[in-house]
């Protein structure tokens, strides 16, 4: 579904990331696992079209986007820190994607009703931002990015700023989410944890190498190499 081929990227001097070349399945949740500064954003970046790459090549479906403007590579994009509208409802900024799009307001309406109770948030479309708790605006954030109907899902460490209890709460809910509605999904995240709880797929990154890409158990059982065991022996 997503394929990135021999991605080249410097800032100045320094390689953010080296030759990396990936398969994400078509309907996988694939994590994107590596220690801080390997490149995990970068990545992400570029294959959402916020990066243009030195080298190499990203193709979504089968197209060649490597040219292609992010808002038509057919992505939804939740980061760590949601920059919800303020002064907008819940159903306004769910249903924002689908305004600037032109989409009939009733169509909007019943839309973001389905993916407001998909997400737990059923009932709370009319409060504002601030009266929500931080797991329940990154599920708006969810919500919102899958309100386009998008081919592909990108999360940028999405539950990074919650408290562990919140966070081992929404990441079982991705989980279970991810099974009802299938959309190849990427999770970067820094947290071995999480990565072997959620994801289907795990491809681990460090200093913009792409150091292997298997299951959970395989990498696991068999990582490919000292850096892949020592990085995933370190969970607890
Ligand atoms: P990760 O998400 O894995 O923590 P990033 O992809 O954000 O890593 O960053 C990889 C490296 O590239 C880091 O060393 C970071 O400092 C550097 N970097 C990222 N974005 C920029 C930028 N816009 N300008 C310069 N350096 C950057
Ligand atoms: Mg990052």
């Amino acid at each position: 579904m997503i394929t990135v081929t021999d991605a080249t990227k410097d800032w100045g001097d320094f390689r953010a990331l080296d030759g990396v070349s990936l398969d994400v399945p078509s309907g996988s949740l694939t994590a994107l696992l590596g220690p801080s500064g390997s490149g995990k954003s970068t990545l992400l970046r570029a294959i959402a079209g916020l990066e243009t790459l030195d080298s190499g090549r990203i193709e979504i479906g089968g197209v060649d986007v490597t040219d292609v403007p992010p808002q038509r590579r057919g992505i939804g994009f939740v980061f760590q820190h949601y920059a919800a509208f303020r002064h907008m409802t819940v159903r306004d900024n769910v249903g924002f994607g689908l305004s600037i799009r032109k989409v009939a307001k009733p169509t909007i309406h019943s839309r973001v009703d389905e993916l407001l109770e998909l997400v737990g948030l059923g009932g709370l479309q009319d409060r504002y931002p601030a009266q929500l708790s931080g797991g329940q605006r990154q599920r708006m954030a969810l919500a919102r990015a899958l309100a386009i109907q998008p081919e592909v899902m990108l999360l940028d460490e999405p539950f990074g700023a919650l408290d562990a209890k919140v966070r081992a709460e929404l990441r079982d809910w991705l989980r279970h989410l991810h099974d009802e509605v299938h959309v190849t999904t990427i999770l970067v995240t820094h947290d071995q944890e999480e990565a072997l709880d959620v994801a289907d797929h795990i491809a681990v990154l460090n200093h913009g190498r792409l150091e292997q890409v298997g299951n959970p158990t395989d990498l696991y059982d068999h990582p490919a190499n000292s850096f892949v065991m020592g990085f995933l022996g370190s969970v607890s």
